[in-house]
């Protein structure tokens, strides 16, 4: 047995066939390699630079609620009411999305508490087809905006997304509209809504809901923007400031109110949600 058998025998390196890929992950900013479970364990955010990683829908839940947080049904909307077909068809692209996500399409609410304080939460999840908006995202976000004004609770929503479903035209374009309605009601009625901006939130996500919230929270490191930079530099022809369209850039410039860390942003939404508290105002 060499020395490394021996070593290895004694540490909890898991499974021996496991494939190394599952084991580390390299960081994408710092290119170290990272033990998948200290990883993981550290909310998925990079220990040795602090790079906040992309995240599913369930794992954001799970980190921001308290523990019996109950999900809000999947919304029934009809399926490519375009037919539409690019290199692949549509459908296509959603059965391939479906396998390897457990849900149905981009958007994710659960109604639960923060640290005690009840909120209906929504994630965007990146890793469903960019987490474009379509129907389906739509529909999800004017459920879980309903919800919060049926149980007189907050709404968090944890914005992802490269954009609108192009797949879905003018019908991704029309769920912009129906998100703003959505935030006015819940405006009328005196309740918070609360926007957790992670990267990237870019086009017109940024358009609508991810800029509309009493109060706009970045995670570190986030692209945030409506078009991207190249385009906005070959338009207006002038060399584009350094980090321009980051979290941190966004804050000195006034675009959201703070940038906070994972680990610190479920105690940061419930002493927000504790000081907006519908409860309170009344
Ligand atoms: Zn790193």
């Amino acid at each position: 047995m060499s020395w490394l058998e021996r070593v290895r025998e004694r540490l909890p390196f898991g499974n021996k066939r496991e494939s190394p890929d599952n084991l580390w992950i390299k960081c994408p900013r710092c290119q170290e390699m990272v033990f998948r479970t200290e990883y993981e364990e550290n909310l998925s955010v990079c220990p040795r630079c602090e790079h906040h990683g992309r995240i599913g829908a369930d794992t954001r839940l799970q980190q921001l609620l308290d523990q019996g947080f109950e999900l809000l049904p999947a919304p029934k909307v009809t399926e490519d009411p375009l037919r539409f077909r690019d290199s692949k068809r549509y459908t296509d692209r959603l059965k391939a999305a479906r396998a390897s996500n457990p849900h149905a399409d981009a958007f994710t609410a659960a109604i639960g508490t923060i640290e005690g304080q009840r909120a209906v939460v929504g994630v965007q999840d990146f890793m469903f087809m960019g987490g474009s908006m379509g129907m389906a995202v739509g529909d999800a976000f004017c459920n879980a905006a309903q919800r919060a004004l049926d149980e007189r609770c907050a709404f968090v929503c944890v914005t992802a997304a490269g954009g609108a479903r192009m797949q879905e035209g003018i019908l991704s374009l029309m769920q912009m509209p129906r998100a703003t309605v959505m935030l006015r009601r819940l405006k009328e009625a005196g309740l918070p809504y609360i926007v957790v901006l992670t990267d990237p939130t870019t086009g017109g996500v940024t358009a609508s809901y991810a800029m509309l919230g009493d109060v706009h929270i970045a995670e570190p490191g986030a692209l945030i923007g409506f078009a991207g930079q190249r385009v906005i530099q070959e338009t207006i022809r002038e060399q584009l400031p350094e980090g321009f369209q980051r979290a941190e850039y966004l804050h000195k410039h006034g675009m959201v109110d703070m940038v906070v860390n994972r680990h610190e942003l479920r105690a940061t939404l419930a002493q927000l949600l504790e000081y907006l508290s519908p409860a309170k105002a009344a």
